[in-house]
């Protein structure tokens, strides 16, 4: 008999692999260890452990790594996530081992060489100058000591070759963890916010609750208040945020009301920061994270409570590796950590309303803007009567607007959600319009960058000054606006004021993005013209004129979600009107006012949007009423990628209660030179959609050459 460990490995693989255990190695489930994978070695976790006859062929663990283990929980989420997505096992251990990252390998340790005392094998001036200053025995970089000698670098590599010198790893400057936030302070709350954070304090177990308040009621400040009841348990908190809402304001907040600002978890967060913090969370040390997404992957020895800010967020769902839903996911963690949820939303999904409609969910409600101050006042500019001139698209009533705001000293938002100068250059001679050439979008121009951009590879190439297929000279046209041109048409309406462009495009990076937006909040702008990321959970209190350009944007698309993410987006980005000391109004250029989604804006009747929403879904029994999930087969041949996709639905062979639609071309039917298909599997709501696609996909044919097949079960497009 000898012990044998199985290792689940953090690649594309979906079961653990078996390993002997080596005589006096005490290994236990969530070690850490090294194993020979191949000719390479690699991080494992041990999975399981078993006393077993026969193991000996096996190879054996190398050792331990001395991190921290696992914990059980967060071996029940990976296992989860697995099963639910159908991602291979071990890309979702990825996840919580060591969340992906280009800044800790791009991070290379600081050597420094010092002498040795030893005699180089030969003496040149520059070799006796170097070791003249090295002999004070400081630790140095060896380029700081070729240029403290005034020698090239290659000399001091030369002596270290030699062995006069020897390199030594400079301990690298500790990372200090935020102190601990003094959950005893307090801000006063408004009664509706002091009852909807009683209730949320009191929260226990595995419950989820979803904290609806309009824009600007205050629903920061009531999760405050349960993140301060759980760290009086001695437990942990976690928040997260859809990435851009990491906003310097949002720690400032955070900062008031605690004390101290929380440790910060995304891409952004360099790599020895990220273990410092990783380890701080692992042994307590650090009791709040605010995150994005992969913060849900980090091994809290005791987690008491999650928030997800802006639940409805279409940032939460991951498109590539893993397809999972942070927001799904969080629930799913609050129930292994038997720990209380929050899902804090002005304009909640729909299947979260659902949720709290059947009691899986409680729902708190605040249905007023905190300090009394009102709502915006939202109109409607029917573009049928209101139009611009052609060429121009901003309506009259907008800029006389924007013209009363600027006189009386406030901000305006010209909210536009696209990106660029214009989304279609075309030749006006031959009509020839540019498209990618390896996905099936159109270039979107780029004025300030000169530039034809896809944003959706992000190919790039110069505007031609003559048309690339026809010739002629100069007859390219821009058709539509994107920001950048809108920003060209308010500095001729406005000459003397301050406007400023934010998109992702912004440049200089997420640094100077978060400094822009504390410049706007502060008042450094007269009008903003942004995206959507100017849309979302900033508070900039001087504004109070929001002008929307085109409501009908994401209306007119085949999703049967584009309705739910147009009213939320709209719902919001009215919303930062009037967040100040000054009432608010908002503006809509639509050709539709009619619209069911700009009815309900206008009106201000959510519940009815919501109401009429959910009976719409019911009725075509999408989800929540049914489950959903797609198939791609992308491939480099397009025929093959299309054959392929055929062929998985001959095999469907769906049951009573399923349907499995297509292979149809996917909605981006292209990208980066792989054609996409998909197929929609559909079902009831009681059906184990897992179990079927996993049987399906065992049967199937399997995907050859560069062919490949994702799943994507709750696609966000459908
Ligand atoms: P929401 O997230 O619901 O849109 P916020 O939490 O951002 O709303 O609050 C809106 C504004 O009201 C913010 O400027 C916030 O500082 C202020 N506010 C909310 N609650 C309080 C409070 N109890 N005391 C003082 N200011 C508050
Ligand atoms: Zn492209």
């Amino acid at each position: 008999m000898s012990a044998t460990a199985e290792i689940l490995i953090p690649l594309a693989l979906d079961t653990p692999y078996s390993y002997a255990v080596p005589a006096g190695l005490a290994l236990s489930e969530g070690d850490v260890v090294q194993v020979p994978l191949g000719p390479r070695e690699t991080l494992g976790v041990v999975w399981s452990v078993a006393e077993r006859a026969g193991g000996s062929n096996l190879r054996p663990v190398t050792g331990r790594v001395d991190v921290g283990p696992l914990p059980p929980a967060l071996r029940a989420l990976v296992d989860w996530l697995a099963r639910y997505t159908l991602a291979p096992k071990g890309s979702a251990l990825a996840m919580a081992l060591r969340v992906p990252d280009e800044a800790a390998r791009r991070e290379v340790p600081r050597v420094g060489v010092r002498a040795t005392g030893k005699p180089p094998a030969r003496a040149t001036a520059a070799r006796t100058k170097v070791l003249a200053v090295a002999a004070d025995g400081t630790l140095r970089g060896k380029t700081e000591l070729a240029k403290a000698a005034d020698v090239s670098l290659s000399v001091v590599d030369g002596l270290v070759d030699d062995g006069a010198l020897e390199a030594v790893a400079l301990q690298p400057e500790p990372v200090a963890l935020p102190p601990d936030p003094d959950f005893a302070r307090g801000t006063p709350l408004s009664d509706a916010q002091s009852e909807a954070a009683a209730t949320l304090s009191a929260a226990e177990g595995a419950t989820v609750t979803l904290l609806e308040g309009v824009t600007g009621s205050g629903k920061t400040e009531v999760y405050f208040e349960a993140v301060a009841a759980c760290l009086r348990r001695g437990k942990q908190a976690l928040i997260l945020m859809p990435e851009i809402a990491l906003t310097a304001q949002f720690l400032d907040r955070f900062a008031v009301r605690f004390g101290v600002r929380p440790a910060t978890w995304h891409s952004g967060v360099s790599g020895r920061r990220r273990e410092r913090i990783r380890a701080g969370v692992a042994d307590g040390e650090v009791s709040v994270v605010v995150g994005a997404r992969s913060a849900l992957f980090l091994p809290f020895a005791r987690l008491g409570l999650i928030v997800v800010d802006e639940e409805h967020e279409t940032a939460y769902k991951q498109e590539d590796g893993v397809h999972y839903h942070a927001r799904d996911m969080a629930v799913v963690r609050g129930r292994i950590e038997e720990c209380p949820v929050v899902l804090a939303s002005a304009t909640p999904s729909i299947e979260s309303r659902v949720n709290a409609e059947r009691g899986r969910y409680r729902r708190i409600v605040l249905p007023e803007r905190f300090g009394g101050r009102r709502l915006p006042d939202i109109a409607a500019v029917d573009m049928r009567l209101d139009k611009p001139e052609r060429g121009r698209f901003i309506a009259p009533p907008v800029v006389a607007a924007v013209r009363q705001a600027l006189a009386d000293g406030e901000q305006a938002l010209l909210f536009l959600n696209r990106r660029g100068y214009a989304p279609l250059t075309l030749c006006r001679s031959c009509g020839h319009r540019y498209q990618c050439p390896q996905c099936s979008t159109w270039l979107v121009e780029h004025r300030f960058r000169r530039a034809l951009v896809c944003h959706q590879c992000g190919h790039a190439e110069r505007r031609p000054e003559a048309c690339v297929e026809c010739g002629t000279i100069d007859s390219h046209t821009a058709c539509g606006p994107g920001v950048e041109r809108i920003a060209e048409e308010a500095a001729e309406l406005f000459p003397d004021k301050r406007i400023i462009v934010l998109s992702s495009d912004f440049p200089g990076g997420a640094e100077r993005l978060r400094a822009e937006l504390d410049a706007v909040a502060a008042g450094a702008c007269d009008i903003v013209i942004g995206t959507q990321l100017v849309a979302k959970g900033h508070n900039f209190p001087h504004l109070t004129l929001v002008g929307v350009l085109d409501a009908d944007i994401g209306l007119t698309s085949g999703d049967p979600r584009a309705s739910e993410r147009t009213f939320q987006l709209l719902q919001q980005v009215t919303g930062r009107a009037g967040r100040g000391e000054r009432p608010g109004r908002a503006l809509v250029q639509t050709y539709q006012p009619g619209h069911p989604v700009i009815a309900a804006l206008l009106s201000g009747d959510a519940e009815r949007f919501y109401a009429e929403e959910i009976a719409a879904r019911e009725e075509a029994e999408l989800p929540p009423f049914g489950r959903l999930a797609a198939l791609i087969v992308s491939g480099t041949d397009k025929q093959a990628a299309e054959a392929h996709g055929q062929a998985l639905a001959r095999a469907a062979e769906p049951p009573p209660g399923i349907a499995v639609l297509g292979p149809a071309e996917a909605p981006l039917a292209l990208i980066r030179g792989r054609h996409r298909f998909r197929l929609l599997v559909k079902t009831e709501r009681s059906v184990d959609i897992q179990a079927y696609l996993r049987d399906w996909l065992a049967r199937g044919p399997k995907p050859r050459g560069n062919l490949r097949v994702t799943v994507d079960v709750d696609p966000q497009s459908f």
